[in-house]
């Protein structure tokens, strides 16, 4: 049974979604006025890895992930600059533009990451008719109000506000107050108020910006996870994804907006991943601290090098990044992929008595095999709230057992990778020299084709394949090879 632990609850608890086998999930994507660096790898590692192992639950996953293109400002409080215009500026390009190239370069960091993509990856420029429908139907409802600004979101209204935080709106509003060299919107009733939709300012002209019945502007940033997600998926997700950042005000007023507008549960499991710190702090894009992948592979680095690294901490604990631990992480990964290539195939005991993958479908339920105790371990390490760091050092004991034949570590390694994604599958397997008892068989096979005995060289092939091994006659010789 898998548990996961649930920001909102507080709890590890047992993952239940609505509907079996589907789980709906939806993740937080970035915002493309950057480069993708290696704290938001280690966020989407971290989503990668829970889908990977509802997969290997037997789930069927649908995966949504926004890309923020609009309407993220540089303060969490809705003021300051666009993120991506002052990207556009910054770079003489066009909003679109730089839209399109930052996109460019998180999809190629998920790939060199072994990242899966979400089924559905789609800008929040795509959904703005679906955010308007949203702001009318809260408005309809009461929950809004508005100033020159825009339509804000009255959090009063809502009395489970901050919820997911475990803080009181009293609190919450105490922390901004208390922060607030962070400039607040004139006209905002309440510090824990939000935009939904944003005005854009007289004499201004913003790149991105549509009508809409408040005025020509663009959408709050919050507005877009609740629209795209409700819209794709239904107005009750069973997973929600992001970086702990995301818990006091992204997520909470998310939950907010979209429980205000359908009367429904907005998300029944909330997971956020801890951040990747350089030098003790956050990892971060306004701070201009952060390395990309592409700085690691100038070093010589392989990118799942990283992977492995985040890989060997919890998913709920911060980590530092030195380039010591990289260094680390890559000698250990280096070792991971030489044992894996030397495993002997034909060693031990025969293949096909660890896995059996065509079981029936049992939601829930990780794929099971005979009483292999390192499956079983594995998968309640995994089911444990995502419990790699377990799984990894399981691996090396595994690698280390000399009790397990090879060709049976060669399959567990490779079942265990539809969750690590380490690229195991593409790793090619050193060809075991052939044994001199066989190459001594497929001598005296040539010796009787040569004599044209031909039903006794062909009792002795048989002989050879038996032994797991493939006689192929070629226009310049006759080769044996592993099968
Ligand atoms: P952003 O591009 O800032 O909207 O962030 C996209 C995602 O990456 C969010 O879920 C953030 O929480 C996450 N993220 C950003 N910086 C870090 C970091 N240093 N460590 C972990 N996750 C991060
Ligand atoms: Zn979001």
């Amino acid at each position: 049974m898998l548990k996961l632990y649930n920001t909102l609850t507080r709890k590890i608890e047992p993952f239940k979604p609505l509907n079996p086998p589907a789980v709906t999930y939806y993740s937080c994507g970035p915002t493309v006025y950057d480069y993708a660096h290696l704290g938001h790898a280690r966020t989407y590692i971290f989503a990668d890895i829970l889908e990977r192992v509802l997969e290997y639950n037997q789930f069927d996953v649908k995966r949504v992930m926004n890309i923020t293109d609009v309407g993220h400002l540089t303060s969490d409080s809705d003021t300051g600059e666009d993120k991506m215009e002052k990207g556009a500026e910054r770079e003489k390009k066009s909003v679109w533009d730089i839209a399109k190239f930052y996109t460019d370069d998180f999809f190629e960091m998920l790939k060199k990451l072994n990242i899966q993509k979400p089924a559905i990856i789609t800008p929040a420029t795509e959904y703005i008719p679906q955010m308007i429908t949203l702001v009318k139907k809260l408005e309809e409802k009461g929950f809004t109000y508005t100033i020159s600004d825009g339509v804000y979101f009255d959090t009063t209204k809502f009395p489970k506000y901050g919820e997911l935080t475990g803080q009181t709106i009293e609190k919450l509003e105490k922390s901004i107050k208390a922060g607030a060299r962070i400039e607040i919107v004139k006209g905002k009733k309440h510090p824990t108020d939000f935009a939904l939709w944003k005005r854009t300012p007289p004499g201004v002209k913003r790149q991105m910006e549509w009508d809409s019945p408040w005025g020509r502007g663009f959408p709050g940033w919050h507005m877009e996870c609740s629209a795209m997600s409700m819209e794709l998926l239904g107005p009750t997700l069973d997973i929600h994804t992001g970086g702990v950042d995301h818990i006091p005000i992204h997520h909470t007023n998310e939950i907010a907006q979209s429980e205000a507008s359908t009367g429904k549960k907005f998300v029944n499991f909330w997971l956020h991943g801890e951040h990747l710190l350089i030098d003790g702090q956050k990892m971060s894009k306004s701070l201009g601290n952060f390395y990309r992948v592409k700085d690691m592979e100038d070093k010589g680095f392989d990118p799942l090098a990283l992977r492995y690294l985040f890989m060997t901490a919890h998913y709920r604990t911060q980590m530092n990044f030195t380039w010591e631990s990289l260094e680390g992480a890559a000698n250990a990964y280096s070792r991971l992929k030489k044992d894996f290539q030397e495993l002997n195939r034909h060693s031990g005991k025969p293949e096909g008595r660890v896995q059996n993958l065509s079981l029936k479908k049992d939601p829930g339920q990780a794929r099971m095999t005979e009483d292999n105790n390192y499956k079983e371990k594995f998968i309640s390490a995994i089911n444990n709230d995502l419990n790699i760091p377990s799984a990894i050092a399981l691996m090396w004991d595994l690698i280390k057992d000399k009790k397990v034949p090879d060709n049976e570590k060669k399959k567990l390694l490779l079942d265990f990778d539809n969750v690590l994604g380490l690229g195991l599958s593409s790793i090619k397997l050193v060809q075991q020299p052939v044994p001199v008892e066989i190459e001594k068989l497929a001598k005296e096979r040539e010796k009787f084709r040569y004599e044209k005995n031909f039903k006794e060289a062909d009792r002795v092939r048989k002989e050879i394949e038996e032994k797991g091994y493939l006689v192929e006659d070629t226009p310049t010789g006759t080769s044996v090879k592993e099968k």
